[in-house]
Formats: C-alpha cells, structure tokens, sequence
C-alpha cells in the first residue's frame, strides 16, 4: 500500500491510498476534489473508495464531486454521521473493519474532537513494519483536535485507545498545526529534551517548506501534551494530579494560545 500525501486548502493532508497489484485506491478525508483527481490522473487509476474520518467540511468537501467522477466509489463513515457527511454509504462503528487490497482497517470510534469522529488503523503486514493510523482531527502532530462536541473526559478515552497501539504507528493527521502545536507545547512541557529537539526539527524543516507529517506514535508519547496527561510536568504545569482534568486544562490552555 503506497501513501500519498496531497495538500489541500490552507493547511490540511488529503491521503491516498494505493495498491497498484490490484488496482486499489482509496482516499482519506478529501478536502477538495481536484488534489486526488490530479494523482489519480497521474497513477492512471480511478477511485475505490472514499474513508472519512469526520463530517467537516475540510475532510467531506471533495465527495459529491470524486462520487460523480467515480459511482462506483464506496463512500465510508462513522456511523453517528449518519446525514452529515456527502454521499455516505457505509456506517462505522468501533471494532468494524474495512478491506484495502490485502489490508484491513480496524476502526476506532474516538469523540472528542466531534462526537462521531472515528479513525481507521491499518496494523503492519509482518513485526518491525509500520501500523498506519489516520485519525483526521483527533491526534496531530504534537496537539490533538479542539473539543467541539465532546467533553475531555471522551477525548481522553479516545487519545488512549490511540495511545495504546504500537510506536511503530505513523501518524497521518489531517492537518499541518505541527510548528504552532509544538511552540504551545514548550510552554507547558519546558523541560522535556525530545520535545526541544523535536521543535528545531521542525523548524528547520519548516523553514525548507517540508511536511511534518506523518508522525510516529513513539514521537508523540514522548513530547504530545496531550497524550502526556499522566506526566508529571504536565500535571505541574496543569497544577492538578488528576489525568482527565490535566488534559482538560492543557487543552483549555491551548484553545487561549
Ligand atoms: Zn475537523
Ligand atoms: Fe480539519
């Protein structure tokens, strides 16, 4: 399964996903039609399905046009967005499974972000490949999504389910926050090593205009506030002992940054 990763509008990744033995594609959260229309036009493919993560209109924007040109695409979603996401075929819910050529995506049904988002993990073929995990708005690059329709508490529950795979997971977020995201972190985890050194990473990769995405689970562990509720530098910083509330803080922190 080849990845590519397409930008579109101001900041966010469409994905598409490609097998080119048998011809498969399938495209994660298209913001707009013309990125994936572009790449398949180049790959000589037309397109088998469309896996939303969530129904805001900076992941769905692209359905109705890709399921114009393509009928035959398969459109997929949580199953709690039943009418709001374009086109919607196929209703997920935590513990479904989706086929992509020889992969299966687990889905993960993780509110927080919006109360119906849900996120599609394709575990590693054989050890010491990677897991590929596409969690739209939920984790990104060193932050996670604002709480739009879901409390901290179901944030939390839903970080941790995504906590708990593999580090050999990459981590296809839907958006490039990771330079903003990290010089928020720094003012509550000022202290941590990885996350300094991630941070001139990142802006030196910035600064040649290079994507900071995908991520890797064992990155974010090691310098993600928000997956970092149990610290306790963040729990300082917080000035709570309680894991729910320190991430409830801390997000509430960020929404003020
Ligand atoms: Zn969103
Ligand atoms: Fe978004």
């Amino acid at each position: 399964m080849e990845i590519f990763r397409l930008p579109a509008l101001s900041d966010n990744y469409i994905f598409l996903l490609y097998d080119s033995v048998s011809q498969t594609t399938a495209v994660v959260d298209p913001a707009q039609p013309e990125p994936v229309l572009q790449q398949l036009t180049k790959l000589g493919a037309s397109l088998t399905a469309i896996l939303n993560t969530h129904h805001h209109a900076d992941h769905v924007g692209g359905n109705r046009r890709l399921q114009q040109q393509f009928p035959q695409a398969v459109v997929y979603g949580g199953a709690e967005d039943n009418g709001r996401i374009p086109g919607q075929q196929v209703f997920l819910t935590e513990g479904d499974t989706v086929t992509f050529a020889q992969r299966i995506a687990q889905v993960y049904f993780v509110p927080g972000h919006t109360r119906a988002h849900i996120a599609y993990y394709f575990p590693p073929i054989e050890a010491g490949d990677w897991g590929e995990l596409f969690c739209g708005d939920t984790l990104f690059a060193g932050g996670c999504g604002r709480l739009f329709e879901g409390t901290p508490q179901q944030m939390v529950h839903s970080l941790s389910k995504l906590r708990s795979l593999p580090d050999t997971t990459r981590i296809w977020c839907a958006h490039e926050y990771t330079l903003n995201n990290l010089k928020f972190a720094l003012t509550v985890d000022a202290d941590n090593i990885d996350l300094q050194q991630r941070w001139a990473q990142v802006q030196a990769a910035r600064q040649r205009d290079e994507a900071t995405v995908p991520s890797t689970l064992g990155l974010e562990k090691r310098t993600n506030p928000f997956l970092r509720w149990d610290q306790p530098a963040l729990q300082a910083a917080a000035n709570i002992a309680d894991p729910a509330r320190t991430f409830a803080r801390i997000r509430g922190m960020k929404d003020q940054f």
